[in-house]
């Protein structure tokens, strides 16, 4: 859709969603913003490729469900707190705050790539949970490898380990329960990203949706 038919049908519909008819979705009123491609994605810690950690826990979709990886220190204990945590691709920082409970300090990127398969633009979202410091900012563009965050324990709850999540579906953002437990919708990070470590790379930066989240409670995302 060419941009200025897409803000011409925003206007009409936020219009009529002032006089209280009928409110658009946020499908309708998402905002976009342009971003490079990723050229492949390495691992969140150890980078590039995890050296010197190891996974205690993967992706489980059953029940006890675990929706993504855990990855610990190979020296065991709390020996990878305050560890470096890093962009697994280039992309757009989509949230970055304290979301308290089980959570604790979370940064969510998302991606643009192109499926090596089937030759589309597709997007993902990670999600970096229990961190110990947040080093970027909402709406930040990352670069592979940067830094975004250390290892923590969510202010004592648990051993430090990072809980590192990858989604095919964008709009989950921290109500995991919103989207079905299948592979449509998660990916299994650690399959992910060796699959695709390096990928060719248009110049052209694309379109990337923003505003995709279902709010959650005092904290603000992309
Ligand atoms: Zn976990």
């Amino acid at each position: 859709m060419k941009r200025g038919v897409g803000n011409a049908i925003r206007t009409v519909l936020w219009g009529i969603c002032a006089v209280g008819w009928l409110c658009p979705g946020p499908a309708v009123m998402a905002a976009e913003i342009t971003i490079p491609l990723a050229d492949g994605f390495d691992f969140p810690v150890g980078k590039p490729n995890a050296e010197g950690y190891y996974r205690s826990r993967g992706l489980r979709l059953r029940p006890p469900r675990h929706m993504g990886d855990d990855w610990n220190g190979r020296a065991g204990g709390n020996s990878d707190l305050g560890a470096p945590v890093y962009a697994i691709g280039d992309g757009i920082v989509t949230l970055a705050a304290n979301a308290r409970g089980a959570w604790g300090n979370v940064v969510m990127t998302r991606h643009a790539y192109r499926d090596p398969s089937s030759g589309k633009v597709r997007y993902i979202d990670t999600l970096n949970g229990h961190l110990d410091r947040i080093l970027i900012r909402l709406g930040e563009r990352v670069k592979r490898g940067q830094l975004i965050g250390t290892i923590g324990t969510n202010s004592g709850m648990y051993p430090a380990h990072l809980h590192f999540e990858i989604r095919h579906n964008i709009r989950i953002g921290l109500h995991r329960e919103s989207a079905p437990p299948t592979l449509e919708h998660w990916a299994d990070p650690t399959a992910f990203i060796e699959g695709h470590r390096r990928l060719s790379r248009d110049r052209r930066p694309v379109p990337v949706p923003l505003n995709a989240y279902q709010p959650y409670p005092g904290v603000k995302g992309l």
